[in-house]
């Protein structure tokens, strides 16, 4: 067979959240490139000879830069490889997978995409938090977090987040929560608005904690809060204790 690159999302965390297909595309690869956030049980059902290619990022520093990730894919499916390049949540979801399609695309290697459960609802809903409810929001914004140091030209327009009543989910905001909670309060967002901060969602060392626009800044040093972790802001965090699971997680085998 030809070579070729399949994009696949792993899910949240949890190796039993990677789709029928993802797992398959483990299973038979040649070359399976990951990321930091990439469960590492999952890469244990690649087959032996599979070589085995970290690419693992850290929001501040990044060990091999995004063009090399490309030509790694690239190379190893013109050398006639099963390429699996496994991405945390869903490959298209904050992910860079748009701009790694672009380049298999460019240089003429056929390619794939899996989509994958995103932290951003999967995640909520892993930790007790419906995205959506009747009662409290019927739209979700999914943000980064990750500001422009030049705050003219931060893409996120938070006035109009802090008008609209949705749920606003944000990924890569820890570390700009206070400037965060401090914009959106600025242009009129509730001080007593529900937040929620979830940590390592669906993994067994998940964490949440909850306060309001006012508090979570405080609450989360107390807390030791610490990436990766979804803010969930809105309504809706208001149902976490009562929805939260947890206590109850079983194999559906047994
Ligand atoms: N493609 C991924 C997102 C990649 S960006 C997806 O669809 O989920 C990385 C950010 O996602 C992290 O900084 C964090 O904000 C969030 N994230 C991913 N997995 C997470 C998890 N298990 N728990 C909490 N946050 C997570």
């Amino acid at each position: 067979m030809k070579g070729k690159v399949w994009l696949v999302g792993a899910g949240p965390g949890d190796i039993s959240l990677i789709t029928v297909k993802g797992m398959e595309c483990i299973k038979h690869a040649d070359v399976l490139v990951y990321d930091r956030l990439v469960n590492p049980e999952l890469l244990t059902f690649a087959p032996k000879h599979c070589e085995l290619i970290d690419v693992g990022k850290k929001s501040d520093h990044h060990p091999i830069p995004q063009d090399q990730i490309n030509q790694i894919l690239a190379d190893h499916a013109k050398a006639g490889k099963k390429v699996v390049r496994l991405k945390s949540g869903d490959p298209y979801v904050f992910g860079r997978g748009g701009e790694e399609a672009q380049l298999l695309v460019e240089q003429q290697v056929p390619f794939e995409v899996v989509p994958g459960v995103t932290s951003a609802i999967g995640g909520l809903t892993c930790a007790g938090i419906p995205v959506t409810h009747r009662d409290h929001a019927s739209s979700f914004h999914v943000v980064t977090g990750h500001l422009r140091a030049d705050k003219e030209t931060d893409p996120i327009n938070w006035k109009a987040l802090a008008e609209l009543d949705g749920t606003i989910v944000i990924l890569m905001g820890v570390a700009n929560l206070a400037n965060i909670t401090q914009e959106l309060m600025q242009y009129g967002k509730p001080a007593d608005t529900p937040v929620g901060i979830v940590m390592w969602a669906s993994r067994d060392k998940q964490r949440v904690v909850t306060a309001t626009l006012e508090t979570i800044v405080d609450v989360a040093k107390a807390e030791d809060v610490k990436p990766p972790a979804l803010i969930v802001i809105g309504g809706v965090v208001s149902l976490q204790q009562m929805l939260d699971f947890s206590a109850f997680i079983s194999d559906p085998a047994q």
